[in-house]
């Protein structure tokens, strides 16, 4: 398990200790979405004498969200059939919709149809910052007698608490939140503030994708064990453009695969318009590349150059940009969801559709389904496993279940490109709700398939620059990665210890650097991680210019060695996302 001793096992603190019902770790869709019915099945029920928390590392909530996205209103409507008439922040309604294969900067083909997986007629284009901004207001607005419920950003949760229990196993307790104001040697400064112990009878693990507390849970209850698949990770980026009035309506859509993608890589675009003449422009790759240059953040840059993209843009302006890593496992990666006192829901449990790029319908599904569970379980004082373990039998026979069930082997199909076998497969799995021969296709984790520079490239000692040719950084329409983290508004105290962990010593990285020319240094869409020679002309270790980091945990996944652990920093740093 991460040693996080520098941040919060500090045997001299005192620690105040906080006693919950509830607590949620996570300000994303999913956790807004239990809280927000679980107080609806505790105003019907007449539960009263109840204290509920929900944390969130971000500044605000709303800060560290992140997505595409257009929504698949299924699960929001089942939480507020009234949405839009209560200000649910809409950036527009999906209209028109382009799918395109492009071939090269110039070339390329429109589908005459819009594929299965892809229609989105009527529903909204979204914010995800925006959008759970607005459900933490309305939960906000919510009175109920002997309830407290208590939204606190800032707050990062850093270590699972643990109970004994009779039999011997572990149960979660709760967690305990980071310290603030420590130095980078782990002394305290003057506005030191100790982390908390937040103890709750349920907690609810929304931390997003590879969740920091989740790589705990797994650590100590295995609860990836029964799945076919472990969990696996597309990389996305995205930049938020204003352009001029009337150039790109809101809710139109626009997705695309191919070119610049090499063969064997899968991933593709989304261009969807916003309200207020503003634009979002994205890139996503998958994770489980062989190629240890992949990077999501060139491949967004050139796709803008080509000739359907670039009139879009033409005479906007940048105005926000963010990365995130999207859990795409799906069904045959699914962890179990329940244990002894908590739930994992969302995209810590790998809760998405890749084949339509979507999740958070899937997640907002599994908080409704996790609420109902802790209603119950509210109700009759019994937080044992099966009381708890009724959320994954509901959210599995539910229809986010089935559509994740349909859609089980749609990454694992596609993983090295989209070939004609590939289409025939998918052909076939979208007619057999799933099955494809060989069902379950296997997956292995994304660290693992990163190839040598000399294996992929076919020459050894090759550097990221003498292959990543071809586009010319004007830093108007192309954006350089440092003036993109720019747009991030990301910041960190840069005093506190750097929350990237090298675990097994810079001499590992040097070794990546010779074979695989550090893949880090690529794929981080924040320009976080160099490799710089020193006087000797030597390259001794990695530098890290942590204050940069846009919270993607691409590291934490990619890294081929398994070298970088992601830990949250102090709460309240981080991107400063409010329209992504
Ligand atoms: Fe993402 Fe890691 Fe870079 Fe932070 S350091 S932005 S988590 S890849």
């Amino acid at each position: 398990m991460i040693d996080v001793s520098t941040q919060s096992a500090r045997p001299d603190v005192d620690r105040e200790e906080l006693e919950f019902d509830v607590l949620f770790v996570g300000g994303g869709p999913s956790n807004l979405a239990a809280l927000w019915r679980l107080l609806d099945v505790i105003e019907a029920r007449k539960l009263e004498g109840l204290t509920i928390g929900l944390i969130e590392k971000g500044d605000e909530i709303g800060d560290h969200a992140f997505s595409g996205a257009v929504l698949d209103p299924s699960a929001l409507e089942e939480l507020c059939p009234d949405y839009l008439e209560r200000g649910f922040p809409s950036e527009g309604l999906v209209g028109e919709e382009e799918v395109w294969l492009l071939t090269s900067e110039r070339g390329g083909f429109k589908f005459p149809f819009t594929p299965p997986y892809f229609r989105n007629h009527g529903h909204p284009v979204v914010s995800l910052s925006r959008m759970v901004r607005w459900m933490a207001a309305e939960i906000e607005k919510r009175e109920i007698p002997g309830v407290d419920v208590m939204l606190l950003p800032g707050f990062s949760g850093i270590q699972v608490l643990w109970e004994d229990a009779p039999d011997g196993s572990r149960r979660v307790a709760g967690v305990q939140t980071a310290d603030k104001g420590v130095n980078a040697d782990g002394t305290k400064r003057a506005n030191f503030e100790p982390g908390n112990r937040l103890r709750a009878k349920v907690t609810v693990f929304g931390e997003g994708p590879r969740g920091h507390l989740a790589r705990e849970l797994e650590e100590v209850l295995g609860l990836q064990a029964e799945a076919v698949n472990p969990q696996v990770y597309e990389m996305g980026v995205k930049e938020i453009w204003e352009v001029p009035e009337g150039r790109v309506s809101p809710g139109f859509v626009l997705h695309s695969t191919g070119w610049p993608l090499e063969g064997g890589e899968s991933g593709g675009s989304f261009v969807y318009g916003l309200s207020g003449n503003r634009v979002a422009v994205g890139y996503d790759i998958s994770l489980d590349t062989a190629d240890p240059f992949a990077d999501a953040h060139l491949a967004l840059q050139k796709f803008k150059t080509h000739i359907r993209i670039a009139p879009l843009l033409e005479g906007g302006k940048l105005v926000q940009y963010g990365g995130k890593a999207l859990a795409i496992g799906g069904w045959h990666s699914l962890p179990r969801l329940a244990f002894p006192g908590g739930l994992l829901v969302g995209d810590a449990a790998q809760m998405v559709n890749a084949a339509r790029l979507k999740g958070i319908h899937l997640g907002m599904k599994g908080g409704l389904c996790a609420a109902e569970a802790i209603g119950e379980a509210l109700a009759t004082g019994d937080f044992s496993e099966a009381s708890l373990g009724r959320y994954p039998k509901a959210y599995l026979e539910s229809w986010a279940g089935r559509e994740l069930r349909e859609t089980r082997n749609f990454h694992q199909v596609v993983a090295h490109g989209l070939t004609p076998w590939a289409g025939l497969r998918l052909g076939l799995g979208l007619l057999s709700g799933g099955w494809v021969p060989g069902d379950p296709l296997k997956s292995e984790v994304d660290a693992a398939g990163t190839e040598t520079v000399e294996r992929f490239y076919g020459k050894a000692g090759l550097k990221r620059d003498d292959v990543a040719t071809g586009v010319k950084f004007d830093g108007e329409k192309l954006i350089p990665k440092l003036d993109d983290v720019y747009q991030s508004g990301v910041m960190h105290d840069e005093h506190q210890p750097c929350h990237l962990k090298i675990v097994n010593g810079d001499e590992v990285c040097v070794a990546c650097w010779e074979t695989k020319g550090s893949p880090c240094t690529v794929f981080c869409p924040a320009q976080v991680y160099e490799m710089h020679p020193d006087e000797q002309g030597k390259v001794r270790k990695v530098e890290i210019a942590f204050s940069n980091c846009v919270h993607c945990k691409t590291c934490d996944i990619k890294c081929p060695e398994q070298n970088v652990i992601w830990t949250p920093p102090e709460g309240g740093g981080g991107p400063k996302y409010t329209l992504c």
